[in-house]
């Protein structure tokens, strides 16, 4: 089989992989769709390095299971799934309460320290499936992988509720299921915030009262402000983690109002984009700065059925092949360059 390969920074390859062979608790999933992530991008210059190396990547998987180990039941044999990519320890106490996400012993992260999914075949433990409608084709399900449960998981360590002033700072992936998440609480005022034109018109189709234009961030905390009457929001998405988006945040004049909850998603290499703040404002105005990374698997189930019961609309930009994942003009590099709206999704993994 064919597979996006990891080597290290700046090295990763499409090269021949052999199909694995599903363990004791394990099932073979034949990939259908595979969506690339910012993150894949992150591997690729270097910015996450988790110590492993010669994995294949891609972590927004969607696939029906064609073989299963030993110890699971066939009748999972034929079955439209996707993919929690985190395999926890079982045994720490971030497992036990089913929040594998945050487990310091990982036996496997498929797409981030083992195999993942861009390529034909990937094998994970049966517990790892969540099961698709079939109104669902794999297309729009593999987006929900990541980008769809990213979003709820990122709801919940905000705390929000219908009250909330809510901006979604950048929009592509994750910010059009955040936005959607607020428009399904009835948030009253949820300001979208992109450089593109296209991400704006889109962020208002799923619900966006405002959009502000992020082309000059520095302009970007005074339209907040305006959008919600002086008082700053009461959330912030940051999912882009650029310094000056998140100066653009915080501070006195920032666009986080007082209890304001920051939640960082989005990051940046380098130590230009640390985040910087004096805890002045922070105390003033009784803020919280939160971070949110991936997902529990109670969080994909959620998603799934959000976007099942279609609260929640995966928005898939292009479908390719895995050959053109890589290269100067590749989804890879159509990411990096924002020429994209919504998920590139890998749905041809022979060429
Ligand atoms: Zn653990
Ligand atoms: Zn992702």
């Amino acid at each position: 089989m064919n597979a996006i390969v990891y080597h290290g920074p700046q090295k990763l390859s499409l090269s021949p992989k052999e199909i694995p062979i599903p363990l004791e608790h394990e099932v073979l999933i034949q990939v259908k769709a595979a969506a690339l992530c910012h993150t894949d991008l992150h591997f690729q210059d270097g910015t996450l390095n988790l110590n492993s190396t010669n994995f294949t990547l891609g972590h927004e998987i969607a696939g029906t299971i064609t073989k299963v180990g030993p110890s699971v039941s066939p009748q999972l044999i034929g079955k439209r799934v996707v993919v929690y990519y985190y395999v926890g320890c079982g045994a720490c106490e971030w497992c036990l309460k089913g929040e594998e996400q945050l487990c310091g012993s990982l036996k496997s992260e498929f797409g981030f320290i083992s195999d993942g999914g861009l390529a034909g075949y990937l094998k994970c433990p049966s517990l790892n499936c969540v099961s698709i409608p079939d109104s669902l084709s794999f297309e729009q399900a593999a987006p929900i992988g990541c980008g769809v449960t990213t979003a709820v998981h990122a709801s919940k360590r905000a705390d929000m509720k219908s009250t909330d002033t809510v901006v979604v700072y950048g929009c592509n992936g994750v910010g059009y299921g955040l936005v959607q998440l607020a428009h399904n609480m009835s948030c009253p005022t949820i300001i979208a915030v992109a450089r593109q034109e296209i991400h704006r018109s889109t962020a208002l189709k799923y619900g966006a009262t405002h959009v502000i234009d992020g082309t000059d961030s520095s302009t970007v905390a005074a339209s907040i402000r305006e959008a919600t009457g002086g008082e700053g929001a009461s959330i912030i998405y940051e999912c882009v983690g650029l310094r000056e988006t998140m100066d653009a945040c915080v501070g006195w004049a920032g666009g986080l109002g007082k209890r304001g909850r920051l939640v960082l998603i989005g990051y940046a290499a380098g130590s230009e984009n640390d985040f910087r703040c004096h805890p002045i404002p922070l105390v003033v105005y009784e803020q919280s700065v939160i971070g949110s990374v991936g997902a529990t698997l109670d969080d994909l189930k959620e998603a799934v059925q959000l976007v099942a019961d279609s609260k929640v609309r995966t928005h898939v930009d292009s479908c390719i092949g895995i050959s053109e994942v890589l290269g100067k003009d590749g989804g890879l590099a159509r990411i990096k360059t924002c020429r994209c709206n919504g998920k590139i999704v890998v749905n041809d993994f022979t060429s």
